[in-house]
């Protein structure tokens, strides 16, 4: 996973082998990802849009309750700041705390700096933040600007840390860094254990890590029951909450995608172990959850007693929404491993799963355990995927697959990609807030949302009857999706 303590996260590419474009089975893609772990990820010569890690890693950093971001960027690398606003509001308020807006401004680097230097504009920015917020810590991210100029934000984080007397972290996640973008995430952890994490005063034996966005808090209830407290991370977190999760009994996170970064550094560096089953998504994975918990917080009875009394209680309603849906084919598409995750409850809940699309691979995780290899978990968990895509969001590949596929319905964990599937005539479900379809709650939600989206095929259809593409005919006319890939590409 390269150096924790070091500079910056090494890169997903270079670090898990990720993969950026790829079609064949999850037969095909278990096998790649155990013979080349190391992978080739070349890009799509075409792309219709992408993203920037830049803003995965401010998207958890600018919801640090009392901290303060710094973007070291020209003006428009803020574009996604109220995005973060409308998700902080929301997570503070689901952890009954009053709504607020994130503390984040702008070095704003203009052209003249780009020529200059922006090492004075930083400065600036962070005196600027500091005189608004009064934050504990303040979190400095970089851009394709600062990057490409060369400016010395390390150095200029260490003389606003001694000016200020807060931790002022520097967190390298220049957009063009790397194609994966979920690199961000790393680089905004790596930015916090390098220079937040304390080494644990105590350990806390009851208490575990959770992963997670800015969503509902759905796991304490389930957890409770076993006598287990989960400290969800990182947004909405404190700057002190952060420093001591070190401390915890474990780690765990709601996708692989997601956390596993992060919990690996802790493993590794503060001997706080990371949960070796797949993610609460389920009957089956959240089964293995909790007796993975059990087993690192010495609560194995609690488990069971727990995973019994919760699999009766949904088991009528569990077993009605089998029957609506039985037989249904779905298609999936989100990040990676989070679409795994919704594979899962597919079939607990009796679906078809034809295919799936997820906007990257790991080839590896930074963990060497199996439990937490997602795509092999899936793979087994579902006896194998026929049609399995990865696909960094490309609407015009979205779209010829769901077309040569046409799956009866369609489950996307991202917003804004629903919509080609519903122009296609296609119900479709919105996962959203990912902790709403987690444990055994989620899968009855997951279930019932569902139900209704089949129930609302006219609706649908009515859209599509109207809905145009702007693909061609020479487009639609090519075989398969894929062609636009630059050779070499890894393929199954
Ligand atoms: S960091 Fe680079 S890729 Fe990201 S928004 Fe700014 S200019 Fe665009």
């Amino acid at each position: 996973m390269g150096d924790i303590l070091g500079q910056e996260a090494v890169i997903r590419e270079r670090r898990l082998g990720s993969l950026l474009t790829f079609a064949g089975t999850s037969d095909d893609l278990v096998g790649l990802s155990e013979r080349n772990p190391e992978g080739c990820c070349r890009d799509n010569s075409f792309n219709q849009c992408g993203d920037c890690s830049a803003q995965r890693a401010m998207l958890p950093l600018s919801q640090i309750r009392d901290a303060a971001l710094v973007n070291h960027a020209p003006l428009g690398c803020c574009a996604d700041f109220p995005l973060f606003n409308a998700g902080n509001r929301r997570g503070l308020k689901l952890r009954g705390m009053e709504p607020e807006g994130i503390r984040a401004v702008s070095s704003n680097i203009t052209e003249r700096d780009i020529v200059m230097g922006g090492a004075a504009r930083l400065a600036a920015a962070v005196g600027e933040a500091f005189r608004r917020f009064r934050p504990r810590a303040i979190f400095v991210s970089t851009s394709c600007a600062s990057g490409i100029i060369g400016d010395d934000v390390e150095e200029a984080c260490g003389d606003c840390e001694r000016r200020l007397g807060v931790p002022v972290v520097p967190v390298y996640c220049e957009g063009f860094k790397s194609m994966i973008w979920t690199s961000g995430f790393d680089a905004a952890y790596h930015g916090i254990v390098r220079k937040l994490v304390r080494p644990p005063a105590r350990r806390r034996g009851n208490e575990i890590n959770i992963f997670n966005f800015s969503n509902y808090q759905a796991f304490t209830p389930l957890l409770a029951g076993m006598g287990v407290v989960p400290r969800y991370y990182v947004h909405q977190s404190s700057v002190e909450e952060l420093a001591t999760m070190s401390e915890s009994a474990a780690s765990t996170h709601i996708c692989e995608t997601l956390g596993t970064y992060v919990a690996a550094a802790l493993e590794r560096h503060f001997g706080v172990p990371e949960l070796r089953s797949p993610p609460p998504f389920g009957l089956l994975w959240t089964d293995q959850w909790l007796r993975e918990i059990g087993r690192v917080t010495g609560r194995e009875e609690e488990a069971e007693r727990t995973i019994g009394a919760e699999r009766a209680r949904i088991a009528p309603e569990l077993d009605r929404l089998r029957g609506e849906l039985a037989g249904k084919t779905v298609y999936a598409f989100g990040g990676a491993a989070f679409c795994h995750n919704m594979l899962a409850i597919s079939a607990d809940l009796g679906l078809r799963i034809v295919g799936m699309m997820g906007f990257h691979h790991d080839m590896t995780f930074d963990n060497p355990h199996e439990e937490i290899v997602s795509i092999r978990n899936i793979h087994q968990r579902t006896g194998g995927i026929a049609n399995v895509a990865v696909c960094n969001k490309q609407p015009y590949q979205m779209v010829k697959i769901l077309e040569e596929l046409r799956p009866d319905m369609v489950m996307s964990r991202h917003g804004s990609l629903p919509v080609q599937a519903v122009k296609l005539g296609i119900p479709t479900f919105f996962a959203g807030d990912a902790n709403l379809i987690g444990g055994y709650d989620g899968l009855l939600n997951a279930g019932r949302r569902l139900v209704r989206a089949l129930r609302q095929r006219n609706f649908t259809r009515n859209i599509a009857a109207h809905a145009r593409f702007p693909y061609t005919d020479w487009w639609r006319g090519q075989e398969g999706a894929f062609h636009f890939r630059r050779p070499g590409q890894a393929a199954g």
